[in-house]
C-alpha cells in the first residue's frame, strides 16, 4: 500500500476470538459512516453467514492466486484457515474519504501496521476469561476442541496489546460501542491537513 495521505481513516480492530469484535463492528457500521471491509477466507460458511457480506468464501487455490496477484493488503493463517483483506476496495474507499474498519487477527494487524502505519489500531478485550468462554460457547459455532484452542491463544494474543493505539474492554456492549465510536470521533479531531486549509480560509476573511 503506498503512503499517500488518504482522507478516509483505516481502523483495525482485533482481539481474542469471542471478545465481541464482530458484534461491535456490526454496531459501528450500523450507527456511523464507517464501512466494513469484507475479508476473503478459506473457511466454510457458518449457518447464517452470507457470501460477500460476512466473507468472500473461497478455495485455498484461489486464495493462493490472490496472494500471488498482490491483491491482498494482508493475510494470515488463523486456526487452520486463511483469511485476507482485499486491497483494491480498501484503497479506493480511503481515497474517496470513506472510513474503513478491518476486523482481523493480530498477525494480520501487525502486517497492516508495516504497510500502513497511519492506521488506527484498536484491541477489544473480554471482561474476564470466564465470560470469554461463555461467549464462545454461547455462539455455538465451534466444537469443544476449537473453543479450547481459541481460549489457549488468548494470553499469547493479549501480549501484543502494546502494538495497539487503543484498548476497549467489552463488558457492557453499549459502553464498548460508545468507546469505539468515541475513538473514531477523536481521530477525526486530530490536527490535520484539512484544519490547515480551514485556517487558510480564515485568513481570506480577515
Ligand atoms: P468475536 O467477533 O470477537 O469472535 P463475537 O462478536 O462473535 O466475537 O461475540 C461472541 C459472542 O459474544 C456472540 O454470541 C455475541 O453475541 C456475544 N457478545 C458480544 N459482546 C457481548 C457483550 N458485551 N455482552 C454479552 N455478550 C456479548
Ligand atoms: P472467524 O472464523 O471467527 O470469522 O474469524 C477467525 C479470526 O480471523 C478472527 O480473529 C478474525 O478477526 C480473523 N480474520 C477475519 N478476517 C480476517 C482477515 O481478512 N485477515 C486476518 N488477518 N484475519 C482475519
Amino acid at each position: 500500500m503506498d503512503r499517500e495521505a488518504y482522507s478516509g481513516k483505516l481502523f483495525i480492530i482485533s482481539g481474542p476470538s469471542g471478545a465481541g469484535k464482530g458484534t461491535i463492528c456490526k454496531r459501528l457500521i450500523e450507527e456511523t459512516n464507517v464501512e466494513l471491509s469484507v475479508s476473503m477466507t478459506t473457511r466454510s460458511p457458518r449457518p447464517g453467514e452470507e457470501e460477500g457480506k460476512s466473507y468472500f468464501f473461497t478455495t485455498m487455490e484461489d486464495f493462493q492466486k490472490e496472494i500471488e496477484a498482490g491483491g491482498l493488503l494482508e493475510y494470515a493463517s488463523v486456526y487452520g484457515n486463511y483469511y485476507g483483506t482485499p486491497k483494491q476496495k480498501v484503497v479506493e474507499k480511503l481515497r474517496a474519504g470513506t472510513d474503513i474498519v478491518l476486523e482481523i487477527d493480530i498477525q494480520g494487524a501487525l502486517n497492516v501496521k508495516e504497510v500502513y502505519p497511519q492506521g488506527i489500531f484498536i484491541f477489544i478485550l473480554p471482561p474476564s476469561m470466564a465470560e470469554l468462554r461463555k461467549r464462545i460457547t454461547g455462539r455455538g459455532s465451534e466444537s469443544e476442541d476449537a473453543i479450547n484452542l481459541r481460549l489457549s491463544q488468548t494470553l499469547k494474543e493479549v501480549s501484543y496489546i502494546d502494538k495497539y493505539d487503543y484498548c476497549v474492554v467489552n463488558g457492557d456492549l453499549d459502553e464498548a460501542v460508545a468507546r469505539v465510536k468515541a475513538i473514531v470521533m477523536a481521530e477525526h479531531s486530530r490536527v490535520s491537513q484539512s484544519i490547515y486549509q480551514l485556517i487558510e480560509k480564515y485568513k481570506e476573511e480577515v
